[in-house]
């Protein structure tokens, strides 16, 4: 049997996860703080690396799931990592939202120690990777891909496999402009729907049914409607992290963003105003909070 490990068990991974368990994948997990890792593992029934080249000794598949450029760079590049315990047959799959410059700065020292690498970030949310319906944005050499189907195919609705190392960042990128501008948009709809008097539950049930009722609009119902009642699935703080990403690499290709520029500077004073730990959801609590100010323009 193939041989999952999972490195970071945050909102993502530990959903993750649960989808590999419910397709009987033999699991290893690995979390930076060890807590999460180990409770998870009682849940599934998994096992627990030490660090992170113990988990790649023992895998076939190694899978990143991590907040950003530094945990990726931390988790395979520091003594322990899981390059340190690269090998012929092993591959690695980032799946992360990080720039393509990241994985591209990984690649020689992995290729050197024999093992594959994948870049392989995720169009969906908690819930969708629970249920295994992710979309998987994939770059890399297609051998390595093939290699890495047994632990991707468990976590995916579609895979894409878009081109060399790097493509799967940069399609991420470019997704997540549009889901941004979509979180936006609809946060605006929304409180100006409530604003006019219409009760927000129904006004969310016409945006869900309406030419906007993209996915994302469907499964964020519970974040939009009863904010305060729905855990965090996304940070408020990557969302920054991502417009951030976003920006940077429109700038470096000379492409105008001009709607991801204000979805970072909203997102930036939803920060303020909700705390860095809410829900991407809740730049409408933001808006919400701004409308209170009679005759004030949102
Ligand atoms: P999260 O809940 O904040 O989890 C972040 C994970 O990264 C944790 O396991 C954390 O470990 C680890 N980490 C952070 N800094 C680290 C470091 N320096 N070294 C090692 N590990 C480190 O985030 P998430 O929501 O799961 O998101 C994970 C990634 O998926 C991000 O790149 C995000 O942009 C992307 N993404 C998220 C969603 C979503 O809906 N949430 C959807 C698509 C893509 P500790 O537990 O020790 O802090």
């Amino acid at each position: 049997m193939t041989t999952v490990a999972l490195l970071g068990t945050g909102r993502m991974g530990a959903a993750m996860a649960r989808a590999l368990a419910a397709a009987g994948a033999d699991l290893i997990l690995w979390n930076r703080s060890p807590g999460p890792a180990r409770a998870l593992a009682d849940e599934l029934q998994a096992s627990v690396a030490t660090s992170p080249a113990e988990a790649a000794r023992r895998a076939d598949i190694c899978l990143t799931m991590l907040a950003d450029e530094p945990a990726v760079a931390a988790v395979y590049g520091s003594p322990n990592g899981l390059i340190s315990a690269g090998r012929p047959g092993l591959v690695m799959v980032d799946l992360s939202t990080v720039p393509p410059s990241a994985i591209l700065g990984l690649e020689p020292s992995v290729r050197a120690s024999g093992a594959g690498l994948l870049d392989a970030p995720v169009s969906g949310s908690v819930s969708t990777a629970t249920a295994g319906q992710l979309t998987l944005m994939v770059g890399g050499q297609r051998d390595d891909l093939e290699r890495a189907r047994p632990a991707l195919e468990p976590l995916a609705r579609r895979i894409f496999h878009l081109g060399p190392l790097g493509s799967g960042a940069a399609m991420k990128l470019a997704v997540n402009t549009v889901v941004f501008g979509l979180n936006g948009a609809l946060s605006e709809g929304l409180v100006l729907a409530e604003r006019a008097g219409i009760d927000r539950s129904a006004a969310y049930e016409v945006l869900v049914e309406s030419a906007a009722g993209a996915p994302y609009v469907g499964y964020k119902r519970s974040a939009f409607v009863a904010p305060e009642a729905t855990p965090t699935a996304f940070a408020l703080e990557l969302a920054e992290k991502d417009l951030r990403l976003i920006t940077a690499f429109a700038d470096d290709l000379g492409v105008p963003v001009p709607q991801a520029e204000t979805n970072l500077a909203t997102i930036r004073q939803a920060e303020v105003s909700q705390g860095v730990g809410a829900d991407l959801a809740d730049v409408a609590s933001h808006l919400r909070g701004q409308a209170q100010i009679p005759g004030g323009r949102v």
